[in-house]
């Protein structure tokens, strides 16, 4: 990954880094550490109780523990794939406005990130700094305790353990090991006293790395990843007596991944955990906060979206010792704060450097994939029906093959995100494909029977209202949004869209042979589809058997830019093998003299009430 991200960025990054490229013990070059295969010889070497805050006079006192997660590259509220501002409450500028207002009233609050946090909105071309920004930001912002996700291994030990080291907080996960002496790859847990409590935090991670690193086995070479369960029981057994409060920071999921039994979720940490007096999770980028076995469990979403306040109100017993009184748990939304300055001015020069990276010319398009984008007007700006949402285009074509490229799948699907979306001639950005792909979405590959395959299909041409005669223009259904309307590659396909919702595909074959319902497919989809697929009954995580989404770059723009990069040589040439097409027609449709009308402005064909979706009324021949 790290050696395509420089053959993609070019040179324009080459100077910045060079001069930051410090430390580590490798020589300089660019291709330096990429290699490096060796054991491991990390010992992390911080240790001990950190005192905070002077001790509580009084016999009660409250201690907060403020928590975010999944950062994933967020400082700036910026996008760097589309290269746009981010209104929708992300990064550390706007946690920190947050966490400043917590601090005004609890000065001495304990602040805690989960995880994933080097990976994603371009943190990739910050690896090579001798501290990455994100780990900067941690440091700039003063966070008390940093716990691993899984995608910090994306990027190699290397990489991982210098930033570890130049975190200047305790770095917490007790289910990290050396797989041959068995001993803590970081610290297990660490204990604070603030204001004269003792509050430890344990930390676990998904124990999933492996699997999902198995393409690069050097990222975790001679660590094992435990059991979480197993291994915070451990840690809790071994500090008893120790701590007033206990709080556990997991980079893990409400219900754990895979297991059908014996789950390692949150949750399951709730139940097996008694001791435990809150958990703040990461990693499923959901936002929660809900009690669990009498015992708060939490998660403040994605990229800075909420920071997860805890507050433990403690009283002094006759014996002078802290017990725990009550437990509050929130979710505090960033959205609409303030940008924190502190953190603006502090990064100003990475957040140039990754819009200047984002504005890199990546390739060449030979000539337009979509020609009339406006399917009458032939405009660039669609204002009357999207032509890549009535016939096959070279667009869609692209964005499936580099779905079915990469999952290896029979057959691919994909919708448009924007009515206007094309490629056009000439150079092709980096932040260009966001044009293409607007959303962040990750590629998966699932199995799907033809009887499934063939309902999903019926689903999602659920988009088209029925047609009849007198119609001139096609019309959607507006309660049915565009990004639901799917087109598939792979196999071909016809829509009838004179038969009612749900009998519409027909003559539907794969390799010339008609889609078998009891025969099982594989399907390209992204990680949203598939949700609809599960929530539908037609298909289970059991079922999926490709997923880039604990990749170093698994956005499926990523993987177009890639693909573009490596398979195509940069140059993007339109191709469409018109593997479906719209049938029953009406004999009205497209009548010359009513489009004339429409051309003209004469005739203005009915958009829905929000404007969301153009066409909600077939025009009638005039
Ligand atoms: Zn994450």
């Amino acid at each position: 990954m790290k050696r395509t991200m420089k053959i993609v960025l070019g040179s324009a990054l080459s100077l910045a880094l060079a001069t930051a490229l410090v430390g580590c013990g490798t020589s300089s070059g660019t291709t330096k550490s990429a290699k490096k295969t060796v054991k491991s010889t990390f010992a992390y070497s911080k240790s001990g109780e950190i005192t905070k805050g002077e001790a509580a006079t009084g016999d009660s006192v409250t201690i907060s523990i403020a928590a975010t997660s999944d950062l994933h590259g967020r400082i700036y509220p910026w996008s760097y794939a589309t290269d746009s501002e981010d209104k929708s409450g992300v990064g550390f500028s706007q946690t920190d406005t947050v966490v400043k207002e917590i601090k005004a009233q609890y000065p001495d609050t304990l602040l805690v990130d989960i995880g994933d946090s080097m990976q994603d909105n371009s943190s990739e071309l910050f690896i090579d700094l001798d501290t990455h920004p994100m780990v900067q930001a941690l440091n700039l912002l003063k966070y008390d305790v940093w716990v691993p996700g899984n995608h910090e291994f994306n990027f190699g030990l290397d990489f991982l353990e210098r930033n570890l080291n130049n975190f200047d907080g305790r770095v917490v996960c007790a289910n990290i090991k050396y797989a041959d002496s068995g001993k803590d790859y970081v610290l297990p847990y660490q204990i604070y006293v603030v204001n004269g409590v003792r509050v430890a935090i344990v930390g676990a991670t998904a124990p999933h790395v492996k699997q999902w690193e198995a393409s690069s086995p050097e990222h975790f070479q001679n660590l094992d990843f435990t059991n979480p369960i197993d291994s915070l029981k451990e840690t809790v057994k071994s500090i008893e007596g120790q701590y007033d409060l206990l709080v556990a920071a997991v980079h893990i999921s409400r219900e754990g991944e895979y297991e059908e039994e014996g789950k390692t979720g949150a949750f399951q940490i709730a139940e097996a955990v008694p001791e435990l007096d809150a958990i703040i999770a990461g990693h499923e980028h959901a936002t929660y906060c809900t009690k669990v076995a009498d015992t708060w469990v939490l998660e403040p979403g994605r990229y800075g979206s909420h920071v997860a306040l805890t507050k433990f109100n403690m009283k002094k017993d006759e014996n002078g010792k802290w017990q725990l009184v009550d437990v509050s748990a929130e979710n505090i939304a960033t959205k609409g704060k303030e940008t924190s300055q502190e953190v603006m001015d502090a990064f100003k020069s990475t957040h140039e450097e990754a819009r200047k990276v984002a504005n890199e010319v990546v390739g060449k398009v030979s000539a337009d994939f979509v020609t009339g984008v406006d399917y009458i007007t032939g405009e660039k700006h669609v204002t009357t029906m999207p032509r890549t949402q009535l016939e096959d285009t070279a667009l869609m074509d692209l964005i499936n093959e580099v779905q079915t490229f990469y999952t290896g799948a029979q057959i691919s699907t994909a919708a448009t995100f924007n009515n206007d979306q094309n490629l056009e001639a000439g150079d092709f950005k980096r932040k260009d494909v966001a044009f293409i792909y607007k959303y962040d979405n990750t590629l998966m590959g699932t199995n799907i029977t033809g009887e499934n395959l063939l309902k999903y299909m019926e689903w999602t041409v659920g988009y088209y209202q029925t047609a009849k005669e007198g119609d001139v223009t096609i019309a959607f259904n507006p309660d049915f949004r565009a990004y639901n309307y799917d087109m598939l590659s792979g196999i071909n396909y016809e829509i009838d869209i004179s038969k009612p919702v749900g009998s519409r595909i027909v003559n539907a074959t794969l390799n010339g042979e008609p889609i078998d319902a009891n025969k099982t497919y594989k399907l390209a989809v992204n990680n949203y589809r598939f949700g609809t697929l599960m929530a539908n009954g037609w298909a289970t995580l059991k079922d999926v058997y490709y997923s880039s989404a604990n990749d170093a770059s698994p956005a499926i723009r990523d993987l177009i830019v890639k693909y573009t990069n490596e398979q195509l040589k940069g140059v993007l040439t339109p191709k469409c093998d018109h593997n479906w097409k719209i049938v029953g027609l009406p004999s009205t449709f497209n009548d010359p003299d009513t489009i004339a009308k429409i051309k003209s402005g004469e005739i203005s064909i009915p958009r829905s009430s929000d404007g969301r979706t153009p066409n909600v009324q077939a025009v009638q021949k005039q």
